[in-house]
C-alpha cells in the first residue's frame, strides 16, 4: 500500500503555437489504501492523469509522489502499480494462466511453484480458476474482464489504476462487478485510483470523487459532499440525474428576480450572496415538492408537460408557461405513486432549505 500525491500536474501536447492543456495544474492528494475516482466529461483529461501515474506519458509540469518519492521520471515497470484498461489488452496468444503469469514472471523473483500458487489462488479469488487455460477468444467480454482484473491483483501493486474498466459490460454485468470491486479493495485495501466518465461509477464506489473538466479539477470530495455541497456550477450539473435546475437571477433588494418567476431570499442566503448581484438558483429534481395549492411563497403554479415513468419515481417535466409551449421548464422527481398527468396545472415548492447558489459570472458556489 501506499500513498499517492499529484502536485500540481500539467501536460500539453503538440507544438508551440499548437498547444493542447490536457491536464492543467492538477494536485490530488490520496491517502493509503483510499479509492479515488477521476470523473469528468470526454477529453477532461482522466485518462491522460493515469497514463502519467502508470509512468506510460510523460509529465510536463509538476511532480508525482508515491509516498514521499517522486516517481516522474520512474519507468512503468519500476513503479509497482497495476493498470486495468477499457480494451483489457489481454495477449490473445497466451491461455488466461499465461496472461496471469506473464507480469509476476517479469517483476519478481519468484519460483515457479510459488508463481502458480499465486495465479492460482487469484483466480480462486476472481472465480475464473475454470477458466485457466482458456484463450482469451473464448471467453465472455465479463470473463476477460476479471481476467485482466485478475492479472493486475496477482502481481500484488501498491497502486491499482484502473481506466474504464466496466465500460464495455453490459448494465447488469456492470452493476454486479461495481459490487465486487467494492469488495476486493475492501479486501486488498490497495490504494485505487478509478477513471470514468459515469457519475454512478463514481458517486457508488469512491471514498472520494475529483470531478475534472477540461483538464482542471474542479472539486475533490466525498461523495456527499460533492452532492451537497458542489463547489460550482459544473460540479452541480455534472452529479445528480436528471442534471440540477438552473435559473439566471437578479438578485434585487431580498429576491431574486427572473424571466419567469421571484423567489423570496432569507436572510442568512443574502448573506451569503453578498454583493453579488447577478447569480444562478440551482434545485435539484428530487428536492422539489409538487402540492395542490399555493400554499407559501416558495411555491409556484405550474402546468405539467411530460411524464417520464421510471416505477418507483417519475421525472415531472414541468413548464411556468401555462400554455404548455416554449416556457421556461424545470425537471421534478416525484414518487412513482403520486399521480401526475401530462397538461395538469400543479405547484412546485421549491423549499429554500434545498436551494444552490452559484456567482453566474465565475460559476463559483455561492450558498
Ligand atoms: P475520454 O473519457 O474521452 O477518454 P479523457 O477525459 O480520458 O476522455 P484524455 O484522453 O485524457 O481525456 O484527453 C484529454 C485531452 O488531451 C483531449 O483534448 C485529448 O484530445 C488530448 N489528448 C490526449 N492524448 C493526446 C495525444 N497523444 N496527443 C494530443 N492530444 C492528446
Amino acid at each position: 500500500m501506499a500513498s499517492l500525491t499529484l502536485d500540481r500536474v500539467t501536460k500539453i501536447f503538440g507544438d508551440e503555437g499548437n498547444d493542447i492543456i490536457a491536464v492543467d495544474d492538477l494536485s490530488i492528494d490520496t491517502e493509503n489504501g483510499e479509492f479515488i475516482v477521476l470523473v469528468g466529461p470526454s477529453g477532461c483529461g482522466k485518462s491522460t492523469t493515469l497514463r502519467m501515474i502508470a509512468g506510460l506519458e510523460s509529465i510536463t509540469e509538476g511532480e508525482i509522489r508515491i509516498d514521499e518519492t517522486v516517481v516522474n521520471d520512474q519507468q512503468p515497470q519500476n513503479r509497482n502499480m497495476a493498470m486495468v484498461f477499457q480494451s483489457y489488452a489481454l495477449y490473445p496468444h497466451m491461455t488466461v494462466r499465461e496472461n496471469m503469469r506473464f507480469g509476476l514472471e517479469e517483476s519478481t523473483d519468484l519460483s515457479d511453484e510459488e508463481i502458480n500458487q499465486q495465479v492460482e489462488e487469484t483466480a480462486t479469488m476472481m472465480g475464473i480458476e475454470e477458466l485457466l487455460d482458456r484463450k482469451p477468444s473464448e471467453l465472455s467480454g465479463g470473463q476477460q474482464q476479471r481476467v485482466a482484473l485478475g492479472r493486475a491483483i496477482v502481481r500484488d501493486p501498491q497502486i491499482f489504476l484502473l481506466d474504464e474498466p466496466l465500460a464495455n459490460l453490459d448494465a447488469k454485468l456492470r452493476a454486479q462487478m461495481r459490487t465486487e470491486l467494492q469488495r476486493l479493495h475492501d479486501e486488498l485495501g490497495v490504494t485505487t485510483v478509478y477513471v470514468t466518465h459515469d457519475q454512478t461509477e463514481a458517486m457508488t464506489m469512491s471514498d472520494r470523487v475529483a470531478i475534472l473538466n477540461d483538464g482542471a479539477l474542479q472539486q475533490v470530495a466525498t461523495p456527499l459532499e460533492a452532492y451537497h455541497r458542489p463547489a460550482n456550477q459544473f460540479v452541480a450539473g455534472f452529479i445528480g440525474e436528471p442534471t440540477m435546475n438552473f435559473f439566471e437571477m437578479e438578485v434585487q433588494g431580498s429576491r431574486l428576480t427572473g424571466d419567469t418567476f421571484t423567489y423570496p431570499l432569507s436572510e442568512e442566503v443574502k448573506g451569503s450572496i453578498g454583493d453579488v448581484t447577478h447569480v444562478i438558483l440551482g434545485i435539484r429534481p428530487e428536492d422539489i415538492d409538487l402540492i395542490s395549492e399555493v400554499e407559501e411563497e416558495h411555491d409556484f403554479e405550474t402546468t405539467v408537460d411530460v411524464v417520464e415513468p421510471k416505477g418507483n419515481e417519475n421525472n415531472v417535466y414541468l413548464t411556468f408557461d401555462e400554455s404548455g409551449e416554449g416556457g421556461k421548464t424545470l425537471v421534478a422527481v416525484v414518487d412513482g405513486l403520486q399521480s401526475v398527468e401530462a397538461g395538469q396545472p400543479t405547484v412546485a415548492r421549491i423549499p429554500q432549505t434545498a436551494i444552490h447558489i452559484f456567482d453566474a459570472n465565475t460559476g463559483q458556489a455561492l450558498h
